[in-house]
């Protein structure tokens, strides 16, 4: 059985929000809504260090970290188990979902999940531009909405957006039940935490932390294969793709096309030209 999970690597992370705004774009997410969201680790405020310059300056103990956050996708989703209408539901590969003409709006589901990760629509959807950025549609006024591992994009053999868009390389996407997926094989390689274990809900979203994990592919493809090699540290760049791979035919988790890259709007009458 495949079991889609991701992992983090905090180390990695730069706290840019390349994750959130891609998401946003890839999944016409309303305006005000976030389905991926950075979280600041330090002082009170976000984008704040714990400590005061100069005094914990020069110390190495002014400090700044970023917990990247969204659907976790349950194992043992408590979102699943209190929707009264089976609105919400897991698929077979563990991409937990939501049947938005099911919905009807009761909210249980928010008030279940520990992680915070679902917006409710109290208003009509609106993004800028108004006819939206990416491919999702829009979801109605009056459901509840979430992160789908990009589930659009799985079904096509692509990675979700934002692995693709995190310029640190911090985010890995595959099967958890593959012992030989890039997302197992760094479980397995490094330590590995997830959030509120203790809740019993099982989430298929790990994060690393304390070891930097090796550089990896600046883009998705080869993401499943480039730990051909067992020691994770040598990896080296992927060759140049041949003319039929660059066309875009037959994409997997392992290959890309530029069908695969996630929506960017086009702005007009931006930029510096
Ligand atoms: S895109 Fe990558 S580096 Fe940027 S905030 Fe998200 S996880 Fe961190
Ligand atoms: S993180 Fe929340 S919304 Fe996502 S599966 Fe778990 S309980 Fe459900």
């Amino acid at each position: 059985m495949t079991k889609y999970g991701l992992v983090i690597d905090q180390e990695r992370c730069i706290g840019c929000h390349a994750c959130a705004v891609t998401c946003k774009q890839e999944n016409n997410v309303p305006m005000g809504q976030y389905w991926n969201r950075v979280l600041t680790e330090g002082g009170d405020k976000i984008d704040t260090p714990a400590g005061t310059y100069p005094e914990h300056g020069e110390d190495g103990t002014l400090d700044m970290g970023y917990q990247p956050t969204a659907c976790q996708h349950c194992e043992n989703a408590p979102c699943v188990k209190v929707c009264p209408v089976n609105a919400t539901y897991t698929r077979d590969d563990g991409i937990v979902e939501i049947d938005y003409d099911k919905c009807i709006g009761c909210r249980y589901c928010m008030a279940a999940c520990p992680y915070n990760a679902r917006v409710f629509n109290w208003e009509e959807s609106k993004t800028i531009p108004e006819e939206g950025t990416g491919d999702v549609p829009a979801r109605p006024q009056g459901v509840v909405e979430k992160c789908t591992f990009c589930s659009h994009r799985v079904d096509e053999g692509l990675d979700p957006a934002c692995v693709v868009n995190c310029p640190a390389d911090a985010r890995i996407f595959g099967d958890l039940d593959n012992e030989e997926s890039t997302v197992s094989r760094y479980i397995k390689k490094y330590e590995t935490h997830r959030l509120l274990e203790d809740r019993g809900t099982d989430p298929k979203t790990y994060y690393i932390r304390g070891e930097m994990s090796p550089g990896r592919p600046q883009t998705s493809d080869k993401m499943e294969s480039e730990l051909d090699e067992e020691d994770l540290s040598t990896w080296t760049p992927p060759e140049e793709p041949s003319a039929d791979e660059s066309s875009g035919a037959g994409a997997s988790h392992g290959s890309v096309s530029a069908d695969a890259m996630p929506h960017v709007p086009v702005v007009n009458n931006g930029g510096d030209d």
